[in-house]
């Protein structure tokens, strides 16, 4: 089921239609917004005439701001005209995740249980780009909870890939992917448990970067797996993705006693470091299983781009990659199964009318609000945390989880950085894996081994096989990201794929 766009949507803003959104990125707005090329009016007018054009056929939107967003946009074009100072986002669209809570602006975690939900205040990182002046274009489609790789688990429908509309934007985070890729917005907000940022960049030729767990804060994203859990950034570039994690990234003493007290670095000014003398490790487990022939020689190739950039290639070993996809299905259904307790239909969201007792009030609101994805995760994981079975599954794979974390940073003391493809092969067809779980969860099986060791890791746009775009992982240390970007961009001005937009 799709929730119908606003009818005030219609209409034809000729006035608008010339702005092409696709070729503009942050910080190329920012330029034309400065030198009153273009009114930010006209941008987020030519926005939404994008989004009632082609989002009946991407569906990557939840929810629009609309008047708001045009009310900000006023204020930034009086701004300009008056010379006022700027911030670092003034005028810039930005649409997030359905898991974001935004004050005043429903927010779904594109779950039925969550349908009515209008949280009374904003994440952290949603009032840091208020601060920053960006403009929230509306709340985008994801796997229900953020529990899935393709968005078919969204209560409201799947979303739909735009270089291929038969296909996966990937998941969990496929609206933000959808919607940059699709010229909806400049950025996008997802989150990043055990993939659901780097993924769904990798299969929309954007970059989707994965924090050091606690870089930014995790207050007001709904929790799914609360010890990997991460905010997740969709760029069009490298150097976009370094404005934004500075703008971001930081303490937040006050709601996240996860995030961590490090400064945050100049990503900007470090973004043009050279790769000269660069070790980069190639664990050879993450190219044994790649199942698509044609992706694989993308990513030597990328690979081979950045030895010719001056990097050293080091083949590497994670021989317990094996166990990452396994560990990650035990430890996060546990937690999801605690962190979906707090939906009991009582204190917030969907309550069943056909409740006769408190008992049903339970029964009755989860069974109807939730969907089978959420439900499975809650049974696995009330079952690995049941006793009798808590040694036996969740503590063991606790232990295994240690012995990967381990393993990769011991790895990460010898080389610099880790590359591997995001994905064994491009976004899928939708309906191709829908009815099989363990399918599904197979998809993860590059992703999780920086979840469980809690470092960051970047999705850089790497190439095209049969018109599908084709993503690059960057794995680094904690807390260097900066070295992550200053790869990125690197590559990127040797391969700008970005430029290659998807024709809707
Ligand atoms: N695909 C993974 C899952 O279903 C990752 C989800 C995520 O990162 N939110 O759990």
């Amino acid at each position: 089921m799709c929730i119908p766009l606003d009818s005030r949507f219609r209409g034809n803003d000729k006035k608008t239609m010339s702005l092409n959104i696709q070729q503009l990125n942050i910080k190329s707005a920012l330029q034309s917004l400065r030198k009153q090329e273009f009114s930010c009016v006209d941008l987020i007018k030519a926005v939404y005439q994008r989004i009632r054009e082609y989002d009946g056929q991407v569906h990557a939107f939840l929810t629009l701001t609309e008047e708001t967003a045009v009310a900000q946009a006023k204020e930034v074009d009086r701004k300009i005209k008056h010379g006022e100072t700027l911030r670092a986002l003034e005028g810039i669209p930005v649409a997030v995740k359905d898991v974001i809570c935004t004050a005043g602006v429903r927010t779904t975690a594109a779950s039925k249980i969550l349908e009515n939900y209008i949280p009374t205040h904003d994440a952290t990182v949603v009032a840091k780009l208020k601060a920053a002046g960006a403009i929230i274009v509306g709340k985008v489609n994801c796997d229900e909870f953020a529990h899935g790789a393709s968005t078919e688990n969204s209560a409201y429908g799947p979303s739909h890939n735009p270089y291929d509309l038969t296909r996966s934007p990937g998941g969990s985070s496929g609206g933000s992917s959808a919607a940059l890729a699709a010229g909806f917005c400049l950025a996008a907000l997802g989150t990043d448990t055990g993939g659901s940022t780097r993924q769904p960049a990798g299969w929309c030729n954007l970059y989707g970067l994965r924090p050091t767990y606690g870089r930014i804060s995790r207050h007001g994203i709904i929790s799914m797996t609360s010890s990997t859990d991460t905010p997740g950034i969709f760029t069009k570039t490298a150097e976009d993705m370094a404005l934004l994690l500075e703008i971001l990234a930081g303490q937040d003493s006050k709601h996240d006693a996860t995030s961590l007290p490090a400064k945050v670095d100049d990503y900007s000014a470090k973004i043009n470091t050279s790769l000269q003398g660069l070790k980069i490790g190639l664990p050879k487990e993450f190219f044994e299983d790649v199942s698509h022939p044609a992706s694989r020689e993308v990513v030597d190739a990328a690979i081979a781009d950045l030895e010719k950039l001056g990097a050293i290639v080091v083949p590497v070993s994670l021989p317990h990659t094996k166990y990452g996809v396994p560990v990650y299905y035990i430890i996060t259904p546990a937690e999801v199964s605690s962190n979906l307790g707090r939906f009991d239909g009582i204190r917030y969201g969907f309550s069943s009318p056909e409740a006769m007792n408190l008992l049903e009030v339970y029964t009755k609101s989860r069974g109807q609000g939730f969907g089978p994805e959420a439900k499975r995760r809650i049974m696995l994981g009330t079952y690995a945390l049941s006793s009798g079975y808590y040694d036996a599954y969740y503590k063991k794979a606790q232990k295994v989880r240690t012995l990967i974390a381990d393993e990769v940073k011991q790895v990460l003391n010898e080389v610099d950085i880790l590359a591997t493809p995001v994905s064994p092969h491009p976004a899928i067809k939708l309906g191709e894996k829908a009815d099989d779980p363990l399918a599904m969860y197979l998809e993860d099986i590059f992703m999780s081994s920086a979840a469980m060791a809690g470092i960051p890791a970047l999705s850089v746009p790497a190439g095209f096989v049969d018109g599908l775009p084709v993503g690059l992982q960057l794995m680094g240390r904690q807390l260097d990201e900066a070295r992550l970007l200053s790869v990125a961009q690197a590559y990127e001005k040797e391969h700008n794929w970005i430029n290659k937009y998807p024709q809707l």
